[in-house]
């Protein structure tokens, strides 16, 4: 090979976009994942090992320019080695951090964004306990390996308490308040080798059953000043952990301002939409970062909406009669509850973007989202 090469952990869809960004650029991309049949084999070299090889790593290590992650859930100690053989960024303290709900909420506190009450759980009968501090309703989160919505438990009554520390079976938790947001928002920034941090304008995205369902750039009605405070508390976070690359706080607005929920310090699926919808969207940002080169512009092109295909793809020649609407397909294997594609529509006005995003939305199947893993 010659040139830049980019190491990647992890093989799915992330790092799919990211090697297909890359390879824009001049950048050839090695992505490390355990699964063979990875979605990213094919626009990437795929190396398949699992996190934990030693030996492995070390042979995916030699050659590279710089590696990162697209998956917050690689163990720490792999970021470590692989940082003693190439640099890593963002470094092993953004994913420590974003691996453990408690670490996350502390670093989020410290960055001050305020965070819904929680309390930790652990030992026996401490669920108990802290349903009496936090109060009902309240949801129960596995500290680790959580993802889109698995790993959690909402729990409304004291009679449902029991039942969810069995769920539990003994796993580290927290328990917090179920917030009655008015929606969900996302802020999608990155930070350069330099220091310096851009941020995209706030998303507002839709969930169903745990999953993304929806994003909207810009979000309509968000003020100057709850902007501006998101990017400040942002970019501090950042700093703390000595961020380089993309970063993504999922908050949650309230009539009493925002609230974070976590952050994944990663390419984003709230930002999938500034492929097409900003001026240098975030796939080809974190390369940059990565690499040290400089950062683009982040300012959106217009009014962009992201629509994800999950479980099962609509007819796509349909999809592409929609006026301004770009697909992204990850050629992985339809199965309930995944992530198989998105659809980026992009228009003049907010009205004409939700009337685009509906028109994509009834064209997805009946089997589109809804259970499964
Ligand atoms: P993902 O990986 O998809 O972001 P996750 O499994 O890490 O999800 P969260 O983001 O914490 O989990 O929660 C998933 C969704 O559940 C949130 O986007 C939100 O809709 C809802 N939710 C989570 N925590 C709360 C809360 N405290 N109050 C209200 N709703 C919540
Ligand atoms: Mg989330």
């Amino acid at each position: 090979m010659s040139g830049p090469v980019l190491g990647v952990l992890g093989g799915g869809q992330l790092g799919r976009m990211l090697a297909l960004e890359a390879r824009a650029m001049g950048v050839r991309t090695r992505l490390l994942d355990p699964a063979p049949d990875a979605c990213s084999r094919g626009v990437g070299e795929l190396t398949t090992a699992a996190f934990e090889d030693r030996a492995a790593i070390e042979r995916f290590a030699s050659g590279l320019t710089a590696a990162t992650y697209e998956f917050e859930n690689v163990p720490p100690e792999t970021v470590e080695r692989l940082a003693g053989l190439v640099s890593v960024h963002p470094g092993a303290a953004s994913l420590v951090a974003a691996s453990d709900r408690v670490a996350e909420r502390e670093a989020l506190i410290g960055a001050g964004f305020g965070v819904a009450k929680y309390r930790v759980v652990d030992g026996d009968g401490s669920l108990e306990e802290a349903v009496g501090a936090v109060g009902l309703p309240g949801v129960l989160k596995l500290r680790r390996g959580g993802y889109d919505g698995k790993g959690q438990m909402v729990v409304r009554e004291a009679s449902e308490v029991s039942g969810a520390e069995t769920w539990r079976g003994g796993r580290g938790a927290i328990f917090e308040e179920l917030i009655p947001f008015r929606r969900e928002l996302s802020i999608v920034g990155m930070r350069g080798a330099d220091g310096a941090c851009r941020f995209f304008p706030i998303t507002e995205n839709v969930h169903r059953d745990g999953i993304l369902l929806t994003s909207m750039a810009p979000a309509p009605g968000v003020s100057a000043e709850v902007e501006a405070l998101a990017r400040t508390h942002a970019a501090r976070l950042m700093e703390e952990l000595g961020h380089v690359g993309v970063l993504a706080v999922e908050l949650f607005e309230t009539g009493e301002g925002l609230i974070a929920n976590e952050f994944a310090p990663r390419v984003h699926n709230t930002g999938h939409w500034t492929m097409d919808g900003a001026a240098c969207g975030q796939f080809a940002q974190h390369v940059r970062a990565v690499l040290g080169l400089a950062l683009g512009e982040t300012r959106a092109l217009g009014h962009a909406g992201m629509v994800n295909l999950v479980g099962c793809l609509p007819d796509i020649g349909r999809v592409l009669g929609v006026p301004g609407t770009r697909v992204h397909l990850y050629e992985k294997e339809a199965r309930p509850g995944r992530k198989l594609g998105h659809v980026n529509v992009l228009a003049e006005t907010a009205a004409e973007r939700d009337a685009r995003v509906a028109e994509v939305l009834v064209m997805l199947p009946e089997g589109a989202l809804g259970g499964g893993g």
